[in-house]
């Protein structure tokens, strides 16, 4: 048996995921992903360690851009062939990649007037990484793969997507050999998410897989409980309604933003906060959620316990999705409290900058981070407590109420990545730790030697090994 393993991307770093598999003389990449890490930005535009053509498939976990975001430069590059996902993911990644292909043409007209301006060079071409036609050009090469049907890729090389709780349409998928009458599997845990979590089903349980690889974003240490969480939200609003003020909340349109807005609902029907006015004002956003809005066969039992009682996370009293520029302006003249959730989830751009600009300068509003906060990022400045920042080129003072709440993770901590691979059957020949910085990915590794007695690796980019 000989089949070789290549790990191009997401190595000891946590985005640009890609990893190429080769079998049988079919070339396969599990994730065509985009750094978004500054360090590794640059990765984006060097030429793929192979020529695009010769890749025989995609294979894709899920609609992340750090997942699928270079999908559009493979095709332009001279990709032909199937991409695999669940339709799901086709559909978010759709949203997702037509959203990218827009900012790359945005930031690469901006970024070229504003070096001639002040006579600079960048060290990167003005042209967009890719081009709303390139997205285009992919859409038309997806094909569906249902959750644990295998697809035949190429002779003797079959995949299964399995649920991987991460976002929606989110996969584990298993790849199974068949070589000279023997078989062996791979197994990409993708993005692993958490069992126990709104809306989604928990991740599937494996059991079986010759070689693994296994993020570990979350490798190195334990969240919290989910009750917290929504009690915490509760305590935010209503100490913000008595003060007077806005709830801004910055959040990524994927999974987190309906995840909010589930436990919204919850606390409304709950009647532990008032009725108040909810806005998502974020149309990326706004988009997905009509996403998960036609897949209710992916919600977990309790969400669709909720749905058979005729409530919904997605359309509750209040709710208001907001389109326009000017209906996003209008929120501004609203009296009284209103919960305003936008993105980015960083606030490194979009219409939470706007609402930052109306409600940080007011002692009676709260700014309510519900992610995770990149290092360089507004968003991590205002989370560590600066007292002034520049928001769309002016200095705002910090006044409003900063307010993390810890625990939302869409990834498995240490012991639910633990939990999650105790149920194989088998032992596996050996697992690559991926998808975490270099510390976690190690800790994890470690950690997961010592509990099993496995042999575990952990690669770095552009390591190729061969698996027997
Ligand atoms: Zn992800």
């Amino acid at each position: 048996m000989e089949i070789k393993l290549r790990f191009l991307g997401a190595a000891q770093n946590v985005t640009g995921s890609r990893h190429m598999l080769e079998v049988n003389g079919t070339r396969l990449l599990v994730d065509c992903g985009l750094y978004q890490e500054r360090q590794f930005k640059k990765r984006n535009w060097e030429p793929f360690d192979f020529p695009a053509s010769s890749i025989d498939a995609v294979l894709l976990t899920h609609a992340h851009l750090d997942h699928c975001g270079l999908v559009p430069k493979l095709v332009k590059e001279g990709f032909k062939g199937p991409i695999y996902c669940t339709s799901a993911t086709t559909e978010i990644a759709r949203i997702i990649m037509m959203d990218s292909a827009r900012l790359q043409e945005e930031d690469a007209e901006y970024k070229r007037k504003r070096h001639e301006r002040e006579g600079r060079k960048s060290p990167f071409p003005y042209e967009p990484l890719y081009e709303m036609a390139d997205v285009e050009a992919a859409l038309p090469l997806f094909k569906t793969a249902r959750y644990m049907k295998p697809v035949e890729i190429a002779p003797g090389i079959k995949a299964t997507f399995c649920e991987a709780g991460h976002v929606l349409g989110s996969a584990v998928i298993h790849i199974c050999i068949e070589q000279n009458g023997e078989t062996r599997s791979v197994l990409f845990s993708g993005d692993l998410g958490r069992p126990d979590r709104p809306i989604l089903r928990d991740p599937a349980e494996i059991d079986e897989a010759d070689y693994i690889l296994v993020e570990s974003t979350y490798g190195d240490r334990v969240h919290r409980g989910r009750g917290d969480i929504k009690a915490e939200i509760g305590e935010v609003i209503n100490a913000t309604r008595a003060a007077g003020g806005n709830v801004v909340v910055p959040s990524f349109a994927l999974e987190r933003s309906q995840e909010l807005l589930y436990y919204l609902n919850e606390l409304l029907v709950e009647d532990a906060i008032p009725h108040l006015m909810v806005f998502l004002d974020s149309p990326m956003a706004g988009s997905i959620t009509k996403v998960f809005k036609h897949h209710p066969d992916l919600f977990d039992e309790e969400m669709n316990e909720f749905m058979a009682n005729g409530e919904s996370p997605f359309k509750f009293q209040g709710l208001k999705y907001t389109q326009t520029a000017n209906e996003s302006k209008a929120i501004n003249h609203i009296r009284g409290t209103a919960i305003i959730i936008a993105g980015s989830g960083m606030c490194t751009g979009g219409r939470v900058k706007h609402h930052l600009v109306n409600n940080i300068e007011r002692p009676e509003s709260t700014i309510m981070f519900v992610g995770y906060q990149a290092i360089g990022t507004l968003g991590r400045r205002i989370v560590e407590g600066e007292e002034e920042v520049r928001i769309l080129g002016e200095k705002r003072q910090v006044k409003a109420k900063v307010v993390q709440i810890q625990g939302f993770s869409a990834h498995a901590d240490k012991e639910e990545l633990l939990h999650w691979l105790s149920s194989l059957k088998n032992h596996p020949k050996k697992i690559f730790v991926v998808h975490g910085e270099a510390e976690s990915a190690k800790a994890f590794g470690a950690y997961l030697h010592e509990k099993t007695g496995w042999e575990v690796a952990v690669p770095e980019f552009k390591d190729e090994v061969v698996l027997d």
